[in-house]
């Protein structure tokens, strides 16, 4: 899209521990460059891990986010994490609405959004993630669905600066396969007419991600396609030399 920065962003999911600190170091310096000017990093790694790894990040223009955040701001809720707190270690992204929390938690459009909205009350980009499962692709669901989920799932307050949608084909998540261009290019035109219908001049600069098995063999055909404005990256997010090799694709 043209005026859009391009994001490739990394989800750790729970994997990472200490020891995996050298990797993010190594995304850290092997972003410094001119490179880093045209396309943006983040990296989401375990909350655990989060504070650790902004210092790492301290003198790199690599980004550190949360994989999901609390609605709420605070209070009786064990085991989750705010926005406010992944703020606090100095994250600036947040990915909520992911379709593993969608299956394994149950969560809802209406809980993605409210998440958002906790994000943006806690001035992180929420990066909100959609995307059809096999059976409704099968069914010849996917616009539909995609249609359901961006009205459910993006606050009215969204911006092109503080939302990035990532287009995430639930059976192309880890399985090594992936949409062919000519289908990432429908789905990804058909959201970019949906945010442009909602959200005007807006909707035409929010990012959309593309995600589900971006690997650096690959990275380039599906970067290239219209309207997809980076990747999310699940397994070849963990190594630096693959996360690397995907950005510099650009
Ligand atoms: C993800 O979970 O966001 C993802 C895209 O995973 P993978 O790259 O491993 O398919």
């Amino acid at each position: 899209t043209p005026e859009v920065r391009p994001l490739v962003a990394g989800n750790w999911k729970m994997n990472g521990l200490r020891a995996s600190l050298d990797q993010i170091k190594a995304m850290a310096d092997g972003v410094k460059g001119s490179l880093s000017e045209k396309v943006e990093t983040l990296i989401c790694p375990p909350a655990t891990l989060l504070y650790v790894a902004t210092a790492l990040c301290d003198d790199s223009p690599l980004l550190i986010g949360g994989q999901d955040c609390h609605e709420k701001v605070s209070g009786a809720h064990t085991g989750d994490v705010s926005a406010e707190m992944i703020a606090d270690c100095f994250g600036t992204h947040v990915i909520v609405g992911h379709s593993e929390r969608r299956t394994d938690h149950k969560e809802t459009d209406a809980l993605v959004r409210a998440k958002a909205e906790a994000a943006f009350a806690a001035d992180l980009i929420a990066i909100i993630c959609i995307g059809e499962t096999g059976d409704e692709r099968k069914a010849g669901q996917t616009l539909d669905v995609l249609k359901r989920q961006l009205a459910g799932s993006i606050p009215d307050s969204a911006t092109a600066e503080n939302t990035v949608i990532a287009y995430e084909p639930v059976w192309a998540i880890g399985t090594g396969l992936t949409p062919t261009a000519a289908d990432v290019e429908e789905a990804h035109a058909f959201q970019r007419r949906e945010l442009v219908e909602r959200f005007g001049a807006v909707g035409g600069k929010m990012r959309i991600l593309y995600g589900g098995s971006v690997k650096p063999g690959n990275a380039k055909e599906l970067m290239g396609v219209a309207n997809v404005d980076g990747a999310l990256i699940g397994g070849a997010s963990l190594k630096a030399d693959d996360f690397l090799a995907i950005y510099r694709a650009y």
